[in-house]
């Protein structure tokens, strides 16, 4: 399985790179997990964006859907060449109005998924988690039937125990990783320290922070995560292109 990520930010595209957005590849089968700022043109740089064959949305907030309209428009205006004849956008159902946004014409259509069903997705089997977010979010797991290796997403989230086993011995893990670790008050997203806590008990082989603050140093996030983590984690920071092999 291939992990290509196509934007890292949190709440609002910086600096040429935009929010949330992942492709996932396996045996020609080509998932884009969230859809944020920037996603589609960046998309364009590896795949025909005609060549996917599902998209799957952890949640409804705009860093992860604001390319999804003129994705719906991409394929809208290019009707030779589809993959699919329809392209399928997997999304939660309990915001209504924005579910029914993910259905256009017969060019994509809004397909729900739930927190307690295994979705069977092609190559893969898609796993489900609330996360604590104000609102309706979903972890991943996404793990390729083929090999059983799994790459844990925790979408957007504050810490809380659950996602220790979630994300336990995941082979790749995304964390969010919105705030320094002297975050203080009300958070709707992990700090460094918090990741590398997840990191650490998780046991993930491979961890990435993601959704990354615009202001003060990355390196200084990645140095605060890694300190929490322990020696023996692999945690490393997204860099935009960077494709990991699982
Ligand atoms: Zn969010």
């Amino acid at each position: 399985m291939k992990i290509r990520i196509l934007g890292y930010y949190g709440g609002y595209p910086y600096n040429g790179i935009g929010t949330s957005g992942y492709l996932i590849q396996s045996n020609n089968f080509n998932l884009l997990l969230d859809c944020g700022s920037g996603v589609l043109l960046e998309l364009e740089k590896y795949l025909n964006p005609l060549q996917l064959d599902a998209v799957l949305l952890s949640h409804y907030h705009h860093d992860h859907t604001a390319d999804i309209g003129v994705l719906e428009y991409y394929w809208q205006l290019n009707t030779e060449n589809r993959k699919e004849p329809t392209l399928p956008i997997y999304g939660n159902i309990n915001d209504k109005i924005n579910f029914d946004g993910l259905t256009w014409n017969n060019d994509t259509k809004g397909i729900p998924y739930h927190e307690n069903d295994i979705l069977n997705l092609g190559p893969f089997l898609i796993k489900f988690m609330k996360t604590k977010h104000p609102v309706s979010a979903y972890a991943v797991k996404i793990i390729e039937k083929s090999t059983n290796k799994s790459f844990v997403f925790t979408a957007d989230t504050r810490y809380f125990d659950g996602l220790i086993n979630f994300c336990k011995n995941a082979d790749l893990l995304i964390t969010d990783t919105n705030f320094y670790k002297n975050k203080k008050g009300t958070k709707w997203h992990m700090t460094s320290k918090e990741s590398g806590y997840l990191a650490k008990q998780s046991n993930a082989k491979n961890v990435i922070i993601s959704h990354l603050p615009q202001y003060g140093s990355l390196d200084e996030l990645l140095n605060e995560t890694r300190d929490e983590a322990g020696s023996n984690a692999k945690v490393n920071i997204a860099k935009l292109g960077l494709q990991i092999n699982i």
